[in-house]
């Protein structure tokens, strides 16, 4: 249930590829893995990863080219990326830095400092990511364990209309447009249409229960998170 961040391994020597994503997978990572760069443009045309591991020396394009092309890239300007380089190649780095990667990794590297520098960079990128909770009325979604509770009781809810309910009462009393939520929701919505967005939010609602009447339908705009909604009591006897 806990997000696993996807991490794209560009690296064309399958041996390093291959021990990168052991490790990764061990850590609560979703790594894939691309040889170089073309498999990596086709990765990411796909779905965008959380962050890039991007080797220096590949075949076809370069590391640093790739960067380049990534950063001046609307979808995928905001990707953290990391260099791996060769040891005491400074010039190396300074370029890498130069080309928009985030930092840099010199092989050989230990998995300990591998994995303390993804989660540097996922950080500074995206703070609302950091496990933490939220509430708006009786309504509470506890991000560290992923439990969402009603006056205290808690409610089933899927690992989609979980990632839904977080954004919408992060940023509640807001219209917000199924563009938006796809935007914000499923980080890409290249390939969704925007009616996903309503089918989840069918489901969030059923979810929830009697708290479902807080997600309002905003007519010809979108949907809000309200703590204003008129919640149905339980019949009185
Ligand atoms: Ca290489």
């Amino acid at each position: 249930m806990k997000h696993q961040p996807r991490v794209l391994i560009v690296e064309d020597e399958p041996s390093i590829a291959e021990l990168i994503a052991v490790n990764l997978r061990h850590n609560g990572f979703q790594p894939t893995w691309a040889e170089d760069g073309v498999a990596a443009q086709r990765e990411l045309d796909a779905v965008l990863p959380d962050a890039i591991l991007l080797d220096w020396m590949l075949p076809g394009q370069s590391g640093v080219a790739l960067a380049k092309k990534w950063r001046a890239d609307a979808r995928t300007k905001a990707i953290p990326i990391l260099m791996l380089t060769a040891r005491g190649d400074e010039p190396d780095k300074i370029m890498g830095l130069d080309a928009g990667a985030d930092d840099y990794i010199t092989k050989p590297f230990s998995t300990q400092e591998m994995l303390a520098r993804i989660r540097a960079v996922l950080r500074r990128r995206a703070p609302e990511q950091v496990n933490d909770s939220v509430s708006i009325g009786e309504l509470v979604l506890d991000a560290a364990t992923h439990r969402v509770t009603w006056q205290g009781q808690p409610l089933k809810v899927g690992p989609t209309e979980y990632k839904l309910l977080h954004y919408l009462m992060k940023h509640p009393e807001r219209v917000h447009s199924r563009g938006q939520l796809l935007d914000k929701v499923w980080g890409d919505h290249v390939f969704i249409e925007e009616r996903t967005v309503d089918v989840h939010v069918k489901r969030l609602r059923e979810a929830l229960g009697v708290a479902g009447a807080m997600v309002e339908t905003v007519r010809g705009a979108g949907y809000r998170l309200t703590a204003q909604a008129v919640i149905p009591t339980a019949a009185q006897g």
